[in-house]
C-alpha cells in the first residue's frame, strides 16, 4: 500500500450541507436552532466542557426518548444523497493503484446505506457506531477514535506505517477536518462549510463543484496548489 486517499464523509462524499447528525436529531423528533439540545451540546463539547465519548453519551439519551430506531438510520443513509461523479472519482483512483479510506464523524450505518455499493472501493471505514437494543432502539454510541485531533491521529498513523507524507492526500469540507494540515500531507477542501479554505496551512487546495472528479487533477497530476482566483 503505497498511495492514499482519505476522505471525510458528510459534505465531502455528500453534496453540499448534508450533515447526518443534523438529520439524526430531525428524525428524533428535535429542533436544530440556536436554543436547541443539539447546539448546546456542539457549543459544550467544542468548549472542552466533556468529551467526544461524553458529547455521544447525551446524544444518544436525547435519540433514545426520541424513538430513534436502526430502520430510521438507515433510511436516512439511504435518502442521503452522495455527490456526483463519486463511482468514476473512486473507480479512477482504484485503477491509479489508491487505497481510499473513509475516516468520519459521522455513522457507518449512515454511511454503508448512502454509498451502497461504493462502500466496496474503500479498504477501510472509520464512523462512530451505534448499538441497538432488541427492540431496535437506540442504546449507545461507540465513539470513533478518529474525529477532530483523530483525523489527524489517523494520517500519523499511516505515515509511521510507512506511507510517505506525499504520497498521501486528505479531502475534506469543515472544521473537523482542520487538524489534518498540521501533518504536512495534501489536504483538498471541497465545497468549504464553516472552514477558513484560503488558510494554507490547513487547505492546500480548494474545489467548488457538484461533481467530486474535480478533484482528480489535484490528486493524479500530483498538481500542488489550486488558484484561488478562479
Ligand atoms: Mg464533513
Amino acid at each position: 500500500m503505497e498511495k492514499v486517499v482519505v476522505f471525510d464523509f458528510d459534505g465531502t462524499l455528500t453534496q453540499k450541507g448534508e450533515n447526518s447528525w443534523r438529520r439524526l436529531w430531525l428524525t428524533s423528533g428535535y429542533d436544530i436552532g440556536n436554543n436547541s439540545a443539539y447546539k448546546s451540546l456542539f457549543n459544550r463539547y467544542i468548549n472542552g466542557e466533556f468529551s467526544y465519548q461524553e458529547w455521544n453519551d447525551r446524544t444518544c439519551e436525547y435519540f433514545r426518548a426520541g424513538n430513534l430506531t436502526s430502520v430510521k438510520v438507515s433510511t436516512i443513509g439511504a435518502l442521503t444523497p452522495s455527490i456526483k461523479g463519486l463511482k468514476i472519482t473512486l473507480q479512477e483512483l482504484k485503477q491509479n493503484g489508491y487505497s481510499l479510506f473513509i475516516v468520519s464523524g459521522s455513522i457507518k450505518q449512515i454511511i454503508k446505506s448512502c454509498l451502497k455499493d461504493n462502500i466496496n472501493y474503500f479498504s477501510g471505514v472509520y464512523a462512530n457506531e451505534f448499538v441497538y437494543d432488541s427492540n431496535g432502539l437506540i442504546q449507545n454510541i461507540n465513539s470513533t477514535r478518529f474525529d477532530f485531533d483523530g483525523k489527524k491521529r489517523f494520517v500519523e498513523l499511516l505515515i509511521q506505517n510507512g506511507i510517505k507524507p506525499e504520497n498521501i492526500t486528505f479531502v475534506g469540507n469543515s472544521y473537523n477536518d482542520e487538524k489534518v494540515g498540521e501533518t504536512g500531507v495534501k489536504t483538498i477542501c471541497i465545497n468549504p462549510e464553516e472552514t477558513d479554505h484560503t488558510d494554507r496551512n490547513i487547505w492546500k487546495n480548494v474545489v467548488h463543484s457538484s461533481t467530486i472528479s474535480k478533484i482528480l487533477p489535484l490528486i493524479l497530476n500530483k498538481k500542488q496548489n489550486y488558484d484561488f482566483q478562479k
